[in-house]
């Protein structure tokens, strides 16, 4: 390992919300959105590591022009969780930046391999984004150990379970008190909690009291309203929202009551979709336990 850099520096990149073909809509909403993505770049004198691909060809596009911009060598991509809205881009990025090694813990990679299927990526992203994902889906590496090396900082891997999937994981930067959350933490955007159950609920609290107790002073959502601090507030603003809908979710018997409940709490954040697409998982799934 060469001497540390002086220091590290960071940029967030916030893809927009993609329109979804879809005709369910949330009640009250006219059209259908994917959240806002984010990718983080964290950079130190020469080198950079690039966090979460983003999803469809033309957002990774995008992101390649702006860590072009940045004008730093990437050598690796590290992806959070295996959710295909932050990997899915992979390929793309690494067409331009093929030296770059693609990290992700080897349980992300299982979830990736064993939720992301040809069959799912057929019946659940090709008719939402139709037209606008790549082909050929390129998968990361193992990281070894739980340490990335930039310029003689370590970017540590830290595991969290279930957040709003099974397996995720953040990157801490303790060199400059930065945690970029993945989906373990949202900011003013609704949130997936349709793998959830109360004890996954539970278990999402707990991964936001871990974030936590690394004391970052700077917290980057998977998802976020774009230009909005990231700041570690967003720790308890999002274990808040996850017991709103918990405490709503035992006491309401519909999708409709639970979403009307919630979004009256939390009416400001992007996308109700999200919560409309949790609400009916969540009533669905208790029908039937
Ligand atoms: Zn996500």
């Amino acid at each position: 390992m060469s001497p540390a850099s002086a220091s590290l520096s960071w940029d967030v990149h916030v893809a927009p919300s993609e329109p979804l073909s879809a005709s369910d809509l949330a009640p009250g909403e006219k059209a259908r959105f994917w959240s806002p993505i984010s990718a983080t770049l964290i950079s130190g004198e020469r080198d950079a590591v690039l966090v979460d691909a983003l999803l469809t060809v033309g957002q990774a596009q995008n992101l390649i022009e702006w860590i072009d911009a940045h004008g730093k060598n990437l050598t690796a991509v590290y992806i959070t969780h295996g959710h295909g809205d932050h990997w899915f881009g992979l390929g793309t990025v690494l067409e331009r930046f093929p030296k770059a090694r693609a990290l992700a813990l080897p349980t992300v990679i299982e979830q990736m391999r064993v939720r992301e299927t040809p069959e799912f990526f057929e019946s659940f992203w090709m008719p939402r984004f139709d037209g606008k994902l790549p082909r050929e889906r390129v998968f990361p590496e193992p990281v070894e150990g739980h340490t990335i090396d930039l310029e003689g900082h370590g970017l540590v891997v830290v595991e969290l379970g279930h957040t709003d999937t099974d397996q995720t994981s953040c990157l801490h930067a303790p060199a400059v008190g930065l945690v970029v959350a993945g989906d373990g933490a949202y900011n003013d955007v609704h949130l997936y909690l349709a793998e959830s159950d109360p004890q996954r609920r539970r278990d999402w609290i707990g991964a936001l009291d871990t974030i936590e107790s690394l004391h970052p002073h700077t917290v980057i959502a998977g998802h976020q309203r774009a230009g909005r601090h990231d700041g570690p507030e967003i720790i308890e603003e999002t274990r808040q929202y996850i017991r709103d809908f918990d405490r709503i979710a035992e006491t309401t018997n519909t999708a409709q009551d639970l979403y009307n409940q919630v979004l009256a709490l939390h009416p400001g954040r992007i996308n109700p979709d999200a919560l409309w697409i949790s609400a009916q998982a969540v009533t669905t799934s208790r029908a039937s336990r």
